[in-house]
């Protein structure tokens, strides 16, 4: 009997296989037997969103898991632990502050408004600003009020 054990617990492969099976798809972190994800991804794959459609003006009354999934999955930084804003590399928060609201709030944006299967994750304040704007249209948007800011903000460092 104690040859079987042994057996089994010198076989890397089943040794492997079983830790993998009990790691977070997002994020690796450990989860429980019954989900796919730790409790912390889950938590975010589950939000509501309670922001209207730009293009409809219709609720986004359901979301597309496996699209915040690969948003989730490409935002995670492993080496930091914590998820990262896809326009600015920003760390960002996952819980919202009730009186104030958070600026580095995790949020999801939709590459083209209104298409659910194309997501990215995003700082809140970021996504306030891209609004109803393709990513497309956001990146020129941006480029054109840097070089303005830059200057601005090189006066100051002088003054
Ligand atoms: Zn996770």
């Amino acid at each position: 009997m104690g040859s079987i054990v042994k057996v089994t617990l010198a076989n890397p492969q089943f040794v492997s296989n079983a830790a993998r099976e009990q790691r977070c798809n997002i994020c690796e972190g450990l989860r429980r037997a019954s989900s796919r994800y730790c409790d912390r991804c889950a938590t975010i794959l589950r939000r509501v969103d309670t922001r209207r459609d730009p293009l409809t003006g219709k609720k986004y009354t359901k979301h597309d898991r496996d699209a915040r999934e690969r948003a989730l999955k490409s935002a995670w930084d492993r080496d930091s632990k914590i998820f990262r804003c896809q326009y600015t590399n920003l760390p960002l928060k996952e819980t919202w502050n009730k009186t104030g609201g958070n600026p580095f709030y995790l949020s999801f944006d939709h590459r083209t408004p209104g298409d659910e299967t194309d997501l990215v994750v995003i700082a809140y304040c970021i996504n306030c600003m891209k609004g109803k704007q393709t990513e497309a249209e956001f990146r020129r948007l941006v480029l054109q009020v840097i070089e303005p800011l830059r200057i601005w903000a090189s006066k100051l460092g002088a003054a």
